[in-house]
């Protein structure tokens, strides 16, 4: 396993506050949360950035993406609003190299982001 935060959060060696998970894919509290709800959603098999989302891994995102929907829907922000957003690489501020789907919601969000 490469030495990675969110590995080890899947493995269950580090905790987080699970919202919902399945054999291909977690969801948990971020711990610096940059709205009333900020979840990551965590394929659970190490892929490090978008850029190395291979063709055989469009179901997984595609999944990923529909689990967003619907835990926005689950805590009722569905029509109110909310963003997803997947940081790459330095410029865009990602700071874990493990992709992860932010969902954030629960206070209007600006644009264009920061
Ligand atoms: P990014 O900057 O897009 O790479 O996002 C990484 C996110 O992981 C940040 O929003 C952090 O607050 C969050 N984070 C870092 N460590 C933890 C942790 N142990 N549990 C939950 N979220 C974390
Ligand atoms: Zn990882």
């Amino acid at each position: 396993m490469p030495d990675c935060l969110f590995c080890k959060i899947a493995a269950g060696q580090i905790p987080s506050s699970v919202v919902y998970q399945d054999d291909d894919m977690f969801a948990f509290r971020d711990i610096n949360p940059q709205a009333p709800f900020h979840v990551l959603i965590v394929p659970r098999r190490h892929i490090p950035t978008v850029n190395d989302i291979a063709e055989a891994d469009a179901a997984l995102v595609g999944t990923m993406m529909r689990r967003a929907a619907a835990l926005a829907a689950e805590h009722g922000y569905a029509e109110r609003g909310y963003r997803t957003v997947f940081n790459c690489n330095g410029e865009a501020g990602q700071t874990v190299f493990h992709l992860h789907l932010h969902v954030l919601a629960g206070r209007g969000l600006t644009w264009p982001p920061g």
